[in-house]
């Protein structure tokens, strides 16, 4: 296991073990930084020269043993155009430094100043963020030692102008990362391991820091009458579970957000059942549920001024002699009657029901869902955008912003009637697939049946919650992703 310490330190900390310092595209360093490099500085020079290296963000030279200087690395990270960094651009930087770092590594510091002078304690922040989300790794399962001699022990100090107000800056932001790290760990876990009534006892991990956490086993459900979900869960040996989280960091009287997170733990299809190749990719069909939990202990582990809702549908979809069939016709906790067509579109019949009993139950001021849904999302989008599908421009917007400023990057779907009456059934209310074509949104339209007013959206993960390409900040092949981009939004809209 990696173990990396990021804290701050006064920029005119003396330098010890790996020096990191910032250079911009005309090849110029802070002036702390020279000082500090003092004979070194003409090194840089010469190295920068000799390596071609433009200062371009994201490029470095590493420099072992510099002379004039009483450390053991120098490397020197290029950070573009300075003045035009965004949040996620101080992000990317601190995932590069993470990157350089080996074993040997042991104490670092990093010089938080650009050739105009300090770096502000919110950018030096994102830099402690980028870092700490860079070194995650799942290894619990590797037993042997040389993997162990790989991993990285390291004191990470950012010297920065005002050591106070950093700590501040990254106080909440650690919280957050702790609930990146959860949702990573839940994603990666074997689905042996992680099936629906350990996935709702780690949730009940979340009492330490204050949530109430309700669970409801399959005659709670039954008696709430989650048909949709419970017709998923009667193939699998292990029970579905649903999950209430909840968090209330305002006034009694404020409506709650609420958040919403298909927990499929492992996805055969089902009697529908998938192809071989990359089924075990299926362990990952609770990234959505994963979020949430994360998210839960970001709110929580902060107390953050809101009332917050997390509502996690967990089941096993397996195909077995009680498995449900297509044809079944199953009648939602919403009345509706849904006709299953292709058992493998699982996810939207464990969402109907959560969705309904939310809306019903807390009254919230909008649901947000997440959910790896449709591989027909990746076709749309790849892997760089959730799909964005929601019933209000205000929330879709608020959530298009914070996808820009966290990196977890949203892009809005349509919704319709001309796509609605593709899951009209001739036997029931509705199907539980529209056919191939606009296939992620046909599944959101289903969705949209079980809300009723609310204002909602939903985020369609399939692409970006795991095996997306791995990224400056993010190694894992479960990504966490949706921990940062909802609680920013919350953070900017619904705190007081
Ligand atoms: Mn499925
Ligand atoms: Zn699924």
């Amino acid at each position: 296991m990696s173990d990396v310490k990021v804290g701050f330190v006064p920029l005119s900390t003396a330098p010890r073990g790996v020096l990191v310092v910032f250079c911009d595209d005309g090849l110029k360093l802070g002036p702390v930084t020279r000082r500090s490099l003092g004979a070194a500085a003409d090194l840089v020079k010469r190295a920068a020269a000799a390596s071609e290296f433009k200062g371009k963000s994201g490029s470095a030279i590493d420099l072992l043993e510099p002379e004039g200087i009483k450390i053991q690395r120098l490397i020197v990270v290029g950070s573009g155009k300075s003045a035009e960094l965004k949040e996620k651009d101080f992000l990317k930087l601190g995932g590069v430094i993470a990157g350089k770092l080996n074993a040997a590594s042991t104490e670092v510091t990093v010089m938080a100043e650009h050739s105009g002078g300090p770096m502000k304690s919110g950018q030096a922040a994102a830099i402690a963020t980028g870092i700490r989300l860079c070194v995650y790794k799942f290894d619990r399962y590797k037993t042997r030692k040389k993997d162990e001699s790989a991993a990285l022990h390291a004191q990470v100090s950012i010297a920065v102008n005002d050591v106070g107000k950093s700590n501040r800056a990254f106080a909440p932001s650690a919280h957050v990362i702790e609930g990146v790290e959860m949702a990573r760990d839940l994603v990666n876990e074997p689905p042996n391991v992680l099936f629906p009534e350990e996935f709702a006892r780690r949730a009940g991990a979340l009492r330490k820091l204050g949530v109430e956490v309700e669970v409801l086993d399959v005659k709670a459900m039954a008696k709430l009458g989650m048909g949709a979900l419970l017709g998923v869960a009667q193939g699998s040996a292990r029970p579905g579970r649903t999950v209430i989280m909840r968090w209330n960091g305002a006034k009694k009287s404020d409506a709650p957000v609420a958040f919403i997170g298909k927990g499929v733990c492992f996805d055969t299809g089902g009697i529908s059942i998938k192809g071989a190749a990359s089924m075990e990719d299926m362990k990952g069909d609770m990234g959505g549920a994963a979020c949430v939990v994360g998210l839960m202990h970001a709110l929580a582990a902060r107390k953050a001024r809101v009332n917050a809702v997390g509502a996690i549908g967990l089941v096993e979809n397996m195909p077995d002699g009680n498995a449900q069939r297509p044809g079944d016709i199953v009648t939602s906790m919403s009345g509706q009657t849904i006709e299953i067509i292709n058992t493998d579109a699982e996810g939207r019949l464990v969402l109907a029901d959560v969705l309904w009993h939310v809306a019903k139950k807390f009254k919230p001021k909008f649901m947000v869902d997440l959910a790896t849904l449709t591989g027909a999302i990746m076709v749309a989008l790849g892997t760089e955008h959730a799909g964005l599908f929601s019933n209000n421009d205000e929330l879709a917007g608020r959530l298009i912003k914070a996808g820009i400023e966290t990196g977890e990057k949203v892009w809005r779907m349509p919704l319709g009637p001309e796509y609605d009456k593709l899951i009209d059934s001739q036997f029931a209310d509705m199907k539980n697939t529209g056919g191939r074509h606009g296939g992620s949104i046909t599944a959101a339209q289903f969705l949209q049946r079980f809300v009723d007013d609310t204002p909602w959206a939903h985020l369609d993960i399939a692409g970006t919650a795991m095996g997306a390409p791995k990224t400056e900040i993010n190694q894992s092949w479960g990504s966490g992703y949706g921990v940062r981009l909802l609680d920013r939004l919350v953070a900017e809209h619904y705190e007081r």
